[in-house]
């Protein structure tokens, strides 16, 4: 079994921490700092084997260089940011696959929050670590990609196992949700997600995992190609890349 812990750290991000009991490796995802990742680490007796960056930016990024000094890890981004991603040992590939231990990670291209952005996806062990792509009810603002790019890069997600849990970098569930509420009031399941966000919220806890299933039930992001919902934005068949920029056009300004 792949053992998950999530470490929230700074104001809303999540760091992942994957470990092998086999093999006895271990991975970091995203690591913002690396003191909370390297307690973790301490209190279980894991020795880190690998940091997974999905992008460049610095809250995904921050303690590359000190938990790659300190447990001399290896790092492993996208090829195509080996300039950006700080101490980067590894560059990798749309369809590349990297083990940690007998558990295997396909790497998905995900270009639209930056333009060299990953994920990790677990097919065997049903989990997606996504970066700053896909959120629970929401996606990543495009920095460095195009509306059209973005869209294409969420349809690669959006076709996975429905029970894939989806593990988010950032805690913006609750504000996403009031967003998806403005552009969907009518949705029931995004109504009753909304109740279930703001129990676990109100007690700090986590809202994630999400799940492939959930987001396309509830996310507007992955809902383009729902005639109400394309009704409610005066945009009704029309393709499903302008519903999406529309969507995320009025997110921004939200
Ligand atoms: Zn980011
Ligand atoms: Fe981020």
């Amino acid at each position: 079994m792949l053992n998950i812990i999530q470490i929230p750290v700074l104001t809303d991000n999540y760091i992942y921490l994957l470990h092998d009991s086999v093999s006895g490796e271990t991975a970091v995802v995203d690591p913002a700092l690396a003191q909370p990742v390297l307690e973790i680490l301490d209190i279980n007796g894991w020795q880190l084997t690998y940091i997974l960056n999905t992008h460049h930016h610095w809250d995904h990024v921050g303690g590359n260089l000190e938990l790659k000094q300190k447990t001399r890890c290896r790092i492993i981004a996208a090829n195509s940011d080996s300039e950006r991603i700080p101490g980067i040992d590894r560059g990798v590939f749309e369809g590349d696959v990297i083990a940690l231990g007998s558990h295997q990670a396909t790497i998905i291209e995900t270009p639209g929050h930056t333009s060299g952005h990953i994920v990790y996806y677990f097919a065997k062990d049903e989990a997606l670590f996504c970066g700053d792509t896909l959120f629970a009810m929401g996606c990543g603002r495009l920095f460095e990609g195009s509306a059209e790019q973005m869209w294409t890069s969420l349809q690669k997600l959006k076709v996975l196992p429905s029970l894939t849990r989806v593990y988010c970098t950032h805690e913006y569930t609750q504000a996403n949700g009031r967003f998806a509420l403005s552009v969907e009031p009518d949705n029931v399941q995004l109504q009753q997600r909304m109740i279930e966000v703001a129990k676990l919220r109100l007690l700090n806890k986590s809202t994630l995992p999400s799940t492939i299933e959930v987001e396309k039930a509830t996310n507007p992001f992955f809902r383009e190609d729902n005639s109400r919902l394309q009704k409610k934005l005066g945009l009704e068949d029309q393709s499903a890349v302008i519903v999406f920029t529309e969507l995320r056009k009025r997110k921004d300004s939200f």
